[in-house]
Formats: C-alpha cells, structure tokens, sequence
C-alpha cells in the first residue's frame, strides 16, 4: 500500500485527517465542557443529569453537527431561521438515520414561524402573545401538512436586562405569557429561557430567574425547563437552578464576526 503522505504529499492533510482533527477537538471540547458542568452542579448539590447541554451551532457548519452527533450529542440550537433550514437539511443529508432535535433560540419574526415549525422540536425565544399566536398557526399547518408530528415546545424568554432590543418578555407579564403558550392547542409549554444582561455579574439576573421559573412551575407543573447559562456562565446559572446550558464558542470555537460586528447573542 502506498502511503497516504506519498500520494498527497506530506503537508498536506487528507481530508480525512481534517475531520478526525475536528472530531478529537470537539470530543476534547465537550469533555471539558461535561467536566465544567459536573463540577458546577456538585457545588450547587445538585445532580448532573438535571442538567442539559444543548450546542448553539451558530455559524458553524452541518458537518460539524454531525461530528457532534457521532459523539453522542443529538440536540442543536440555531438562532436565525434562514441559516437554519439550510442547515437542517444539511445534516439529514449527511446522517440520514440520526435525528437532531433542533432548537430555536434567536429573536424570532413572526413571518418566520411557518418555517420554524418545520424542523424545531422548541422554541426557546418565545417573548410575545403576537408571536404565541403565529406560531400555534403555524405549528397546526405543519402539522396538517405532515411535516411535524408532535406539539411545537416552547420555552418563554423572560427578559432580564429591560432592554427590548435584546428579546424577552418583562418579568411581570411572564405568567400572563406563560398562560397563553399553555391555552395554545398546538403549543406546548415547557419552561423559561433567558440572557443574562451584558457587563454585569449575572448572578443577581439568574437568581431573579429562577425564582421566576419556580413561581411558574407552581402553576404549570410540566413547565420545568429553566434554559440559563452561556460559555462564560454556566456556573452562575447551573447555580441557580438551570437544567439546559446553551454553549457556543466553548464548544465549538470563537464565532466570526459578521459585517454588522459580533453575531447577535440574543
Ligand atoms: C449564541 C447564543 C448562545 C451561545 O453563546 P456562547 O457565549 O457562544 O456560548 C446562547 N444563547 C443564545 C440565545 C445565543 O444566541
């Protein structure tokens, strides 16, 4: 047999030693990541399957959702609706017998929830009665035209900075959102979501969540997701009782910057 680095030369990689470099760096990533989350939970006394890790592949490619997949991780989070279509189709391209459950967690147009329907098992940015609507809407119709099978979840995003360019819902009117999720047929609701502000310690911000995700569960018991915590602040959320950390860049690498500057977080 004839050595590869004879055929290709021997700086060049294969294509092949490129993807088993991603894969070992992912896996390398993810361990790290477990090991964050294990320790966070053991000094909050809780036990490490409450918690969730859910990679937001923003920017990065289907192969490397499949990559993720190969190791074990069947869940992904997106934050814009056309990158992510695109990439849904990608990766049943390349794993036809995996399914990802794919997540959205960006700011999300109403014109938008008939295609979110189609490939999200949940949306987590879920800020306004207008939105509740379209997308219940929307969930019945992919429904009917059998490209979902199973209630659209939906987390509600509660917003904890007071900035309403950032998503979510003020604290106050949580409940009365929350309600709204619950009453819609096609619907089903499964907790709260939120961005810690920016700049700031995000544990006064988690602390206020949590209460606000308990208070909730108090009067829809099947609401029992709290989706809190980011690369650089799993810790605090894990803390204050989220069970689904959302990781980026500590997976999967620093995002590019887009013309517009930093790809929008929220
Ligand atoms: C991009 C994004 C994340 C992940 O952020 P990292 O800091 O890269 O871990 C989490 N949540 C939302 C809503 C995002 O848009």
């Amino acid at each position: 047999m004839i050595g590869l680095d004879r055929v290709i030369g021997p700086d060049k990689l294969s294509e092949e030693q490129i993807v088993d470099g991603r894969r070992d760096e992912l896996a390398a990533a993810l361990a790290r990541l477990r090991g964050r989350i294990a320790a966070a939970c053991a000094a909050a006394g809780r036990d490490t399957a409450e918690v969730r890790l859910l990679p937001v592949t923003k920017t990065f490619p289907a192969d490397d959702v499949a990559l993720l997949a190969d190791l074990g991780v069947l869940d992904a989070a997106e934050a814009r609706d056309s990158e992510a279509a695109a990439k849904v189709a990608q990766v049943a391209a390349l794993r036809p017998a995996v399914g990802v459950r794919w997540h959205m967690v960006g700011r999300l147009q109403r014109n938008k929830s008939r295609s979110v329907a189609r490939w999200a098992v949940q949306v987590q940015s879920v800020d306004s009665v207008r939105l509740v609507e379209a997308l219940d809407r929307a969930a019945r119709a992919a429904r009917e035209a059998g490209q979902r099978h199973a209630a659209l979840g939906v987390l509600v995003q509660a917003s904890l900075d007071g900035d309403p360019a950032r998503g979510g819902c003020p604290l106050l009117q949580l409940e009365a959102l929350a309600d709204r999720v619950a009453a819609a047929p096609q619907l089903r609701l499964e907790g709260v979501m939120g961005v810690a502000p920016l700049g700031v310690d995000p544990r006064a911000a988690f602390t206020r969540l949590g209460a606000t995700a308990q208070r909730l569960r108090r009067s829809h018991p099947g609401a029992v997701e709290l989706s809190a915590g980011m690369s650089g602040d799993l810790e605090q959320a894990i803390a204050c009782g989220s069970t689904c950390v959302r990781v980026g860049t500590a997976l999967l690498g620093t995002r590019p910057l887009t013309s517009r500057g930093a790809y929008p977080t929220a």
